[in-house]
């Protein structure tokens, strides 16, 4: 599953987000809720830790660029 980055052009929040479907609207930003969010192309970056698969899930995004 992919990974995209995500900025939010109210606030500059970056979040990441798990891709589910192209049908999918765009996330809203995990601190404004805002909806105007831009996907940031960063193909080719890799995650050290990545995103477990199976039983864990997937945890609600979280801003990179001021955490609280
Ligand atoms: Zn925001």
């Amino acid at each position: 599953m992919p990974i995209f980055e995500y900025v939010c052009e109210e606030c500059d929040c970056q979040f990441e987000q798990l891709f589910l479907s192209p049908k999918d609207p765009p996330p809203e930003c995990p601190k404004c809720h805002g909806k105007k969010v831009k996907k940031l192309m960063s193909i080719g970056n890799v995650r050290p830790h990545g995103i477990p698969t199976g039983s864990g899930g997937f945890k609600a995004p979280s801003c990179m660029s001021c955490r609280e």
